[in-house]
Protein backbone atom coordinates (compact mmCIF):
# COMPACT_ATOMS: atom_id res chain seq x y z
CA UNK A 1 0.00 0.00 0.00
CA UNK A 2 1.12 3.16 -0.40
CA UNK A 3 0.76 6.76 1.55
CA UNK A 4 -3.20 7.57 1.16
CA UNK A 5 -3.76 10.96 -0.54
CA UNK A 6 -6.96 12.50 -1.01
CA UNK A 7 -7.56 12.91 -4.67
CA UNK A 8 -10.80 12.57 -6.13
CA UNK A 9 -9.47 9.77 -8.66
CA UNK A 10 -7.84 7.40 -5.42
CA UNK A 11 -10.55 5.18 -4.98
CA UNK A 12 -11.95 4.41 -1.48
CA UNK A 13 -10.11 1.17 0.30
CA UNK A 14 -13.23 -0.94 1.49
CA UNK A 15 -12.16 -1.74 4.85
CA UNK A 16 -14.82 -4.50 5.66
CA UNK A 17 -12.75 -7.71 4.19
CA UNK A 18 -9.26 -6.25 5.90
CA UNK A 19 -7.94 -8.59 8.06
CA UNK A 20 -6.34 -7.38 11.29
CA UNK A 21 -2.93 -7.71 10.16
CA UNK A 22 -4.39 -5.86 6.86
CA UNK A 23 -6.10 -3.34 9.03
CA UNK A 24 -2.82 -2.88 11.15
CA UNK A 25 -0.58 -2.70 7.67
CA UNK A 26 -3.52 0.15 6.27
CA UNK A 27 -3.27 2.45 10.00
CA UNK A 28 0.65 2.23 9.38
CA UNK A 29 0.38 3.59 6.23
CA UNK A 30 -1.60 6.37 7.46
CA UNK A 31 0.79 7.20 10.55
CA UNK A 32 -1.36 5.79 12.76
CA UNK A 33 -0.88 3.41 15.73
CA UNK A 34 -1.56 0.05 15.28
CA UNK A 35 -4.40 -0.13 17.90
CA UNK A 36 -6.93 1.87 15.97
CA UNK A 37 -6.84 -1.17 13.90
CA UNK A 38 -9.05 -3.48 16.51
CA UNK A 39 -10.90 -0.51 17.29
CA UNK A 40 -11.90 0.29 13.62
CA UNK A 41 -12.56 -3.52 13.10
CA UNK A 42 -15.08 -3.44 17.02
CA UNK A 43 -16.82 -0.47 15.40
CA UNK A 44 -17.71 -2.14 11.88
CA UNK A 45 -18.16 -6.12 12.76
CA UNK A 46 -19.62 -6.25 15.98
CA UNK A 47 -21.13 -2.91 16.42
CA UNK A 48 -22.20 -3.22 13.01
CA UNK A 49 -21.04 0.93 12.49
CA UNK A 50 -19.96 1.80 8.95
CA UNK A 51 -19.31 5.70 8.90
CA UNK A 52 -16.92 7.05 10.34
CA UNK A 53 -18.83 9.78 12.15
CA UNK A 54 -19.83 7.66 14.55
CA UNK A 55 -16.62 5.65 15.60
CA UNK A 56 -17.09 7.71 18.59
CA UNK A 57 -13.65 6.64 20.50
CA UNK A 58 -11.30 7.85 17.64
CA UNK A 59 -10.66 11.93 17.56
CA UNK A 60 -12.82 14.29 14.74
CA UNK A 61 -9.21 14.64 12.83
CA UNK A 62 -8.47 10.89 12.18
CA UNK A 63 -12.64 10.26 11.65
CA UNK A 64 -12.11 12.62 8.62
CA UNK A 65 -8.61 11.27 7.78
CA UNK A 66 -10.68 7.91 7.42
CA UNK A 67 -13.47 9.25 5.28
CA UNK A 68 -11.07 10.75 2.93
CA UNK A 69 -9.17 7.58 1.60
CA UNK A 70 -11.74 4.48 2.96
CA UNK A 71 -15.26 3.55 2.93
CA UNK A 72 -16.72 0.45 4.51
CA UNK A 73 -19.00 -0.96 1.78
CA UNK A 74 -21.40 -3.79 2.41
CA UNK A 75 -23.00 -5.70 -0.33
CA UNK A 76 -26.57 -4.74 -0.59
CA UNK A 77 -29.94 -6.75 0.28
CA UNK A 78 -31.55 -7.52 -2.96
CA UNK A 79 -34.23 -9.66 -0.87
CA UNK A 80 -34.07 -10.50 2.93
CA UNK A 81 -36.95 -13.38 3.73
CA UNK A 82 -37.97 -15.64 7.17
CA UNK A 83 -39.22 -19.29 7.09
CA UNK A 84 -41.92 -20.40 9.17
CA UNK A 85 -38.92 -23.13 10.32
CA UNK A 86 -36.63 -20.00 11.44
CA UNK A 87 -34.66 -19.80 8.60
CA UNK A 88 -33.82 -16.34 7.48
CA UNK A 89 -32.31 -15.97 4.23
CA UNK A 90 -30.61 -13.37 2.22
CA UNK A 91 -30.37 -12.73 -1.42
CA UNK A 92 -27.16 -10.05 -2.26
CA UNK A 93 -26.40 -8.17 -4.85
CA UNK A 94 -22.21 -8.18 -5.21
CA UNK A 95 -20.45 -5.83 -6.74
CA UNK A 96 -21.52 -5.77 -11.03
CA UNK A 97 -25.01 -6.70 -10.09
CA UNK A 98 -24.52 -10.68 -9.53
CA UNK A 99 -26.86 -12.00 -6.68
CA UNK A 100 -25.46 -14.63 -4.02
CA UNK A 101 -27.55 -16.34 -1.01
CA UNK A 102 -26.70 -16.34 2.45
CA UNK A 103 -28.72 -18.57 4.41
CA UNK A 104 -29.51 -18.26 8.33
CA UNK A 105 -30.04 -22.10 9.81
CA UNK A 106 -31.63 -21.83 13.54
CA UNK A 107 -30.40 -25.99 14.72
CA UNK A 108 -34.23 -27.71 15.92
CA UNK A 109 -33.05 -27.90 20.10
CA UNK A 110 -32.02 -23.90 19.68
CA UNK A 111 -28.13 -23.92 20.78
CA UNK A 112 -26.72 -23.11 17.65
CA UNK A 113 -27.79 -20.49 14.26
CA UNK A 114 -26.04 -21.44 11.47
CA UNK A 115 -24.79 -19.45 8.55
CA UNK A 116 -24.62 -20.74 5.23
CA UNK A 117 -22.00 -18.51 3.37
CA UNK A 118 -21.17 -17.85 -0.56
CA UNK A 119 -17.46 -18.32 -1.57
CA UNK A 120 -18.06 -17.57 -5.07
CA UNK A 121 -20.66 -16.71 -8.10
CA UNK A 122 -20.96 -20.06 -9.71
CA UNK A 123 -18.76 -22.35 -9.47
CA UNK A 124 -16.53 -23.98 -11.54
CA UNK A 125 -16.41 -27.60 -10.40
CA UNK A 126 -19.68 -29.09 -12.39
CA UNK A 127 -20.91 -31.37 -10.42
CA UNK A 128 -23.76 -33.07 -11.78
CA UNK A 129 -25.81 -32.89 -8.73
CA UNK A 130 -25.54 -29.44 -7.93
CA UNK A 131 -27.48 -26.84 -9.58
CA UNK A 132 -24.58 -24.18 -8.28
CA UNK A 133 -22.72 -26.59 -10.72
CA UNK A 134 -24.92 -25.94 -13.36
CA UNK A 135 -24.96 -22.30 -13.68
CA UNK A 136 -21.11 -22.31 -14.34
CA UNK A 137 -18.90 -20.04 -12.90
CA UNK A 138 -18.67 -16.34 -13.16
CA UNK A 139 -16.14 -14.46 -10.62
CA UNK A 140 -14.87 -14.94 -7.66
CA UNK A 141 -16.09 -13.00 -4.57
CA UNK A 142 -14.11 -10.49 -2.72
CA UNK A 143 -13.25 -10.94 1.45
CA UNK A 144 -15.35 -7.99 1.86
CA UNK A 145 -18.16 -9.91 0.13
CA UNK A 146 -17.54 -13.12 1.78
CA UNK A 147 -17.61 -11.44 5.44
CA UNK A 148 -20.24 -9.17 4.44
CA UNK A 149 -22.52 -12.20 4.37
CA UNK A 150 -21.64 -12.40 7.99
CA UNK A 151 -22.08 -8.81 8.55
CA UNK A 152 -25.38 -8.78 6.83
CA UNK A 153 -26.54 -11.50 8.82
CA UNK A 154 -25.35 -10.38 12.30
CA UNK A 155 -26.70 -6.78 11.82
CA UNK A 156 -29.63 -6.92 9.93
CA UNK A 157 -31.43 -10.20 11.13
CA UNK A 158 -32.43 -7.98 14.13
CA UNK A 159 -32.37 -9.59 17.63
CA UNK A 160 -32.66 -13.27 19.05
CA UNK A 161 -35.06 -13.86 22.52
CA UNK A 162 -32.00 -16.18 23.89
CA UNK A 163 -29.77 -12.24 23.63
CA UNK A 164 -26.92 -14.46 22.56
CA UNK A 165 -24.92 -13.75 18.81
CA UNK A 166 -27.74 -14.05 15.63
CA UNK A 167 -24.52 -16.22 14.24
CA UNK A 168 -22.88 -18.75 16.69
CA UNK A 169 -21.61 -20.84 13.32
CA UNK A 170 -20.74 -20.64 9.90
CA UNK A 171 -20.47 -23.08 7.26
CA UNK A 172 -18.67 -22.26 3.67
CA UNK A 173 -21.30 -24.25 1.88
CA UNK A 174 -23.27 -21.81 -0.33
CA UNK A 175 -22.29 -21.42 -3.40
CA UNK A 176 -18.94 -22.14 -4.89
CA UNK A 177 -15.69 -23.75 -4.16
CA UNK A 178 -14.24 -22.23 -1.77
CA UNK A 179 -10.88 -23.63 -2.36
CA UNK A 180 -10.50 -22.58 -5.50
CA UNK A 181 -10.85 -18.62 -3.86
CA UNK A 182 -8.19 -19.45 -1.59
CA UNK A 183 -6.44 -15.65 -0.22
CA UNK A 184 -10.14 -13.94 -0.11
CA UNK A 185 -11.82 -16.73 1.83
CA UNK A 186 -8.85 -17.08 4.38
CA UNK A 187 -9.24 -13.34 5.05
CA UNK A 188 -12.93 -13.76 5.45
CA UNK A 189 -12.18 -16.38 7.55
CA UNK A 190 -9.63 -14.74 10.03
CA UNK A 191 -12.46 -12.22 10.40
CA UNK A 192 -14.72 -14.83 11.54
CA UNK A 193 -11.99 -16.34 14.01
CA UNK A 194 -11.03 -12.87 15.41
CA UNK A 195 -11.95 -11.61 18.82
CA UNK A 196 -11.99 -7.81 17.45
CA UNK A 197 -14.48 -9.10 14.89
CA UNK A 198 -17.13 -12.19 14.90
CA UNK A 199 -14.65 -13.81 17.51
CA UNK A 200 -16.17 -17.54 16.57
CA UNK A 201 -13.87 -20.70 18.06
CA UNK A 202 -12.49 -22.81 14.82
CA UNK A 203 -14.52 -25.36 15.44
CA UNK A 204 -17.72 -23.29 14.64
CA UNK A 205 -16.66 -22.24 11.42
CA UNK A 206 -16.30 -25.23 8.71
CA UNK A 207 -14.97 -25.11 5.19
CA UNK A 208 -16.66 -27.99 2.90
CA UNK A 209 -14.57 -28.90 -0.09
CA UNK A 210 -14.96 -31.23 -2.24
CA UNK A 211 -11.63 -31.98 -2.93
CA UNK A 212 -9.34 -29.29 -3.72
CA UNK A 213 -6.05 -30.96 -2.69
CA UNK A 214 -3.16 -29.08 -2.45
CA UNK A 215 -5.42 -26.24 -1.47
CA UNK A 216 -6.56 -28.71 2.08
CA UNK A 217 -2.73 -28.70 2.44
CA UNK A 218 -2.82 -24.71 2.10
CA UNK A 219 -5.79 -24.45 4.14
CA UNK A 220 -3.71 -26.48 7.01
CA UNK A 221 -0.72 -23.93 6.73
CA UNK A 222 -2.38 -21.05 7.58
CA UNK A 223 -6.30 -21.92 9.34
CA UNK A 224 -7.26 -24.86 11.64
CA UNK A 225 -10.88 -24.36 11.20
CA UNK A 226 -13.29 -27.71 10.74
CA UNK A 227 -13.28 -29.23 6.90
CA UNK A 228 -16.28 -31.02 5.70
CA UNK A 229 -15.54 -33.01 2.63
CA UNK A 230 -18.39 -33.70 -0.07
CA UNK A 231 -17.73 -37.23 -0.61
CA UNK A 232 -20.90 -38.65 -2.21
CA UNK A 233 -19.34 -42.16 -3.04
CA UNK A 234 -17.32 -44.47 -2.01
CA UNK A 235 -15.26 -45.44 -5.12
CA UNK A 236 -13.36 -43.20 -8.19
CA UNK A 237 -15.56 -44.97 -10.50
CA UNK A 238 -18.78 -43.74 -9.07
CA UNK A 239 -17.39 -40.55 -7.73
CA UNK A 240 -15.48 -39.59 -11.25
CA UNK A 241 -19.40 -39.31 -12.69
CA UNK A 242 -20.74 -37.65 -9.92
CA UNK A 243 -17.47 -34.94 -8.72
CA UNK A 244 -15.36 -34.50 -11.88
CA UNK A 245 -12.63 -33.13 -9.98
CA UNK A 246 -11.91 -36.67 -8.61
CA UNK A 247 -10.73 -37.43 -11.71
CA UNK A 248 -7.41 -35.26 -10.69
CA UNK A 249 -7.50 -36.04 -7.39
CA UNK A 250 -8.82 -39.22 -6.65
CA UNK A 251 -10.21 -40.37 -2.99
CA UNK A 252 -7.13 -42.10 -2.37
CA UNK A 253 -5.08 -38.50 -2.68
CA UNK A 254 -8.36 -36.80 -1.15
CA UNK A 255 -7.95 -38.84 2.27
CA UNK A 256 -4.45 -38.76 2.60
CA UNK A 257 -4.97 -34.79 2.14
CA UNK A 258 -7.69 -35.42 4.93
CA UNK A 259 -4.69 -37.11 7.35
CA UNK A 260 -2.46 -34.45 6.95
CA UNK A 261 -5.04 -31.35 7.79
CA UNK A 262 -5.87 -33.38 10.92
CA UNK A 263 -2.41 -33.78 12.19
CA UNK A 264 -1.93 -30.21 11.50
CA UNK A 265 -4.55 -29.32 13.83
CA UNK A 266 -3.06 -31.38 16.11
CA UNK A 267 -6.03 -31.75 18.34
CA UNK A 268 -9.14 -34.22 18.81
CA UNK A 269 -10.98 -32.37 15.72
CA UNK A 270 -12.81 -35.09 13.19
CA UNK A 271 -13.06 -34.83 9.22
CA UNK A 272 -16.64 -34.28 8.20
CA UNK A 273 -18.00 -36.82 5.33
CA UNK A 274 -21.05 -35.07 3.01
CA UNK A 275 -22.71 -37.73 1.56
CA UNK A 276 -25.66 -36.65 -0.38
CA UNK A 277 -28.05 -39.83 -1.32
CA UNK A 278 -29.34 -40.04 -4.52
CA UNK A 279 -32.11 -42.73 -5.51
CA UNK A 280 -30.47 -46.10 -7.26
CA UNK A 281 -26.81 -44.02 -7.99
CA UNK A 282 -25.02 -44.03 -4.46
CA UNK A 283 -27.89 -45.57 -1.72
CA UNK A 284 -27.82 -49.29 -1.70
CA UNK A 285 -25.71 -51.68 0.91
CA UNK A 286 -22.74 -52.40 -1.15
CA UNK A 287 -22.29 -48.03 -1.21
CA UNK A 288 -22.90 -47.82 2.86
CA UNK A 289 -20.10 -51.03 3.37
CA UNK A 290 -18.05 -49.63 1.02
CA UNK A 291 -18.00 -46.33 2.45
CA UNK A 292 -17.90 -47.65 6.07
CA UNK A 293 -14.81 -49.81 4.74
CA UNK A 294 -12.95 -46.45 3.16
CA UNK A 295 -13.58 -44.38 6.04
CA UNK A 296 -12.58 -47.08 9.03
CA UNK A 297 -8.98 -45.08 9.54
CA UNK A 298 -9.89 -41.70 9.65
CA UNK A 299 -11.26 -39.66 12.34
CA UNK A 300 -14.63 -38.73 10.59
CA UNK A 301 -18.32 -38.30 11.11
CA UNK A 302 -20.45 -38.81 8.42
CA UNK A 303 -24.17 -36.74 7.49
CA UNK A 304 -26.41 -37.71 5.01
CA UNK A 305 -27.74 -35.24 2.62
CA UNK A 306 -31.18 -36.68 1.06
CA UNK A 307 -30.60 -35.08 -2.18
CA UNK A 308 -32.23 -32.33 -2.98
CA UNK A 309 -33.94 -32.02 -6.64
CA UNK A 310 -33.66 -28.84 -8.76
CA UNK A 311 -35.57 -29.27 -12.74
CA UNK A 312 -33.46 -30.93 -15.09
CA UNK A 313 -30.73 -32.54 -12.69
CA UNK A 314 -31.92 -36.40 -14.21
CA UNK A 315 -31.22 -37.42 -10.50
CA UNK A 316 -34.14 -38.24 -7.86
CA UNK A 317 -34.15 -38.33 -4.16
CA UNK A 318 -34.55 -42.06 -2.26
CA UNK A 319 -37.43 -42.64 -0.05
CA UNK A 320 -37.47 -41.85 3.38
CA UNK A 321 -37.48 -45.76 4.13
CA UNK A 322 -34.34 -45.88 1.47
CA UNK A 323 -32.20 -43.09 3.41
CA UNK A 324 -33.02 -44.98 6.86
CA UNK A 325 -31.79 -48.21 5.61
CA UNK A 326 -28.59 -46.52 4.62
CA UNK A 327 -28.31 -45.08 7.92
CA UNK A 328 -29.00 -48.27 9.28
CA UNK A 329 -26.38 -50.45 7.32
CA UNK A 330 -23.58 -47.78 8.36
CA UNK A 331 -24.40 -47.81 11.96
CA UNK A 332 -23.79 -51.92 11.54
CA UNK A 333 -20.48 -50.81 10.75
CA UNK A 334 -19.82 -48.80 14.13
CA UNK A 335 -21.23 -45.59 12.48
CA UNK A 336 -23.73 -43.08 12.79
CA UNK A 337 -24.73 -41.11 10.44
CA UNK A 338 -27.35 -38.27 11.24
CA UNK A 339 -29.95 -37.07 8.45
CA UNK A 340 -29.92 -33.35 7.46
CA UNK A 341 -33.45 -32.56 6.60
CA UNK A 342 -34.10 -30.06 3.97
CA UNK A 343 -35.32 -26.61 5.88
CA UNK A 344 -36.68 -23.02 4.84
CA UNK A 345 -38.44 -24.33 1.32
CA UNK A 346 -41.25 -21.79 1.82
CA UNK A 347 -38.86 -18.96 1.67
CA UNK A 348 -36.93 -20.45 -0.85
CA UNK A 349 -39.91 -20.67 -3.31
CA UNK A 350 -40.17 -16.42 -2.49
CA UNK A 351 -36.88 -16.09 -2.84
CA UNK A 352 -36.05 -17.97 -6.42
CA UNK A 353 -39.93 -15.99 -7.59
CA UNK A 354 -38.31 -12.21 -6.55
CA UNK A 355 -34.70 -12.99 -7.75
CA UNK A 356 -36.50 -13.93 -11.31
CA UNK A 357 -38.12 -10.52 -11.22
CA UNK A 358 -35.16 -8.44 -9.88
CA UNK A 359 -32.86 -9.37 -12.73
CA UNK A 360 -33.45 -12.13 -15.43
CA UNK A 361 -29.85 -13.71 -15.84
CA UNK A 362 -30.27 -15.00 -12.24
CA UNK A 363 -33.35 -17.09 -12.85
CA UNK A 364 -31.25 -20.15 -12.94
CA UNK A 365 -30.50 -19.11 -9.45
CA UNK A 366 -33.21 -20.07 -7.88
CA UNK A 367 -31.51 -23.29 -5.92
CA UNK A 368 -32.00 -25.23 -2.94
CA UNK A 369 -31.50 -24.10 0.52
CA UNK A 370 -28.42 -25.90 1.44
CA UNK A 371 -29.13 -28.72 3.92
CA UNK A 372 -26.44 -27.68 7.19
CA UNK A 373 -24.71 -30.51 8.49
CA UNK A 374 -21.93 -30.17 10.66
CA UNK A 375 -22.45 -30.54 14.50
CA UNK A 376 -20.02 -27.95 15.77
CA UNK A 377 -20.46 -27.98 19.79
N1 LIG B 1 -18.24 -26.46 -3.17
C1 LIG B 1 -18.24 -26.93 -1.84
C2 LIG B 1 -19.20 -26.20 -0.94
C3 LIG B 1 -20.54 -25.84 -1.51
S1 LIG B 1 -21.62 -27.18 -1.88
C4 LIG B 1 -18.49 -28.42 -1.80
O1 LIG B 1 -18.81 -29.00 -2.82
O2 LIG B 1 -18.31 -28.99 -0.73
C5 LIG B 1 -22.18 -27.65 -0.27
C6 LIG B 1 -22.69 -29.09 -0.17
O3 LIG B 1 -23.96 -29.26 -0.83
C7 LIG B 1 -21.77 -30.09 -0.79
O4 LIG B 1 -21.58 -31.20 0.03
C8 LIG B 1 -22.51 -30.45 -2.05
O5 LIG B 1 -22.07 -31.67 -2.53
C9 LIG B 1 -23.93 -30.45 -1.58
N2 LIG B 1 -24.92 -30.41 -2.66
C10 LIG B 1 -24.79 -29.82 -3.86
N3 LIG B 1 -25.91 -30.00 -4.59
C11 LIG B 1 -26.76 -30.71 -3.82
C12 LIG B 1 -28.10 -31.20 -4.02
N4 LIG B 1 -28.76 -30.97 -5.15
N5 LIG B 1 -28.66 -31.88 -3.01
C13 LIG B 1 -28.02 -32.08 -1.85
N6 LIG B 1 -26.76 -31.66 -1.61
C14 LIG B 1 -26.14 -30.97 -2.59
FE1 LIG C 1 -19.15 -26.53 -6.96
FE2 LIG C 1 -19.59 -27.70 -4.57
FE3 LIG C 1 -21.55 -27.55 -6.43
FE4 LIG C 1 -19.48 -29.17 -6.83
S1 LIG C 1 -21.01 -29.33 -5.17
S2 LIG C 1 -20.37 -27.77 -8.36
S3 LIG C 1 -17.81 -28.01 -5.94
S4 LIG C 1 -20.58 -25.83 -5.37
Amino acid sequence: MTQPTATTDTPLLNLLGLSHGEMVQFFDELGEKAFRAAQVMKWIHQEGVIDFAAMTNISKALRDKLARVAEVRVPSIAYQGESKDGTRKWVVETEGGSLIETVLIPAENGNRRTLCVSSQVGCSLDCSFCSTGKQGFARNLTSAEIIGQVWIATHTGGAYADGRKPVTNVVMMGMGEPLMNFDPVVAAMKLMLDDNAYGLSKRRVTLSTSGVVPMIDRLGDVLDVSLAISLHAPTDELRNTLVPLNRKYNIEKLLDACHRYLEKCGDTRMITIEYTLMSGINDQREHAEQLAELLRNIPCKINLIPFNPFPGSGYTKPSRNQVMRFQQWLFEKGYSAPVRMTRGDDIDAACGQLVGRVKDRTRRQARYIQTLSIDAD
